[in-house]
């Protein structure tokens, strides 16, 4: 089964999101993807990824994410934060990561960790 993976970066660290997204190209192609909306639209604008793309982080993407997520649809997230700005949308951000901690979900908030969780995926992907 197409690993489902959600994708959220920060804006300082959506140009990171591209890097680490384009390495791990062939891989993800073959997954089932879904972002908020800046994120997403980087995603398929730059590298041709096809995203489901949720709204944008500040008007609730993190949370349209959090209920797929809790609805079992999501094996992962690479949720590339950035912890030096203060985001409007705190509270949602906060419950995204809770509900993976609840739901034992896979979640990776900075590029290395992402790095683990890719590659361990695409690992799985290439046994199967
Ligand atoms: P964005 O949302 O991809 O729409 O910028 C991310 C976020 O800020 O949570």
């Amino acid at each position: 089964m197409k690993s489902r993976i959600a994708l959220i970066a920060h804006d300082k660290k959506k140009d990171d999101m591209i890097t680490l997204a384009a390495e791990y190209i062939d891989f993800l192609r073959g997954c089932n993807l879904i972002a908020t909306g800046t994120t997403g639209g980087r995603l398929s604008n730059e590298l041709g990824l096809t995203v489901e793309r949720k709204h944008s982080g500040p008007f609730g993407g993190d949370l349209q994410i959090g209920s797929d997520l809790v609805d079992g649809k999501i094996d992962a997230v690479i949720f590339l934060r950035d912890p030096m700005t203060p985001q409007p949308h705190e509270p949602d951000i906060n419950a995204l990561v809770r509900a993976c901690d609840v739901h034992n979900v896979a979640c990776a908030t900075n590029l290395s960790s992402a790095h683990l969780v890719l590659s361990q995926l695409q690992l799985k992907a290439r046994k199967s």
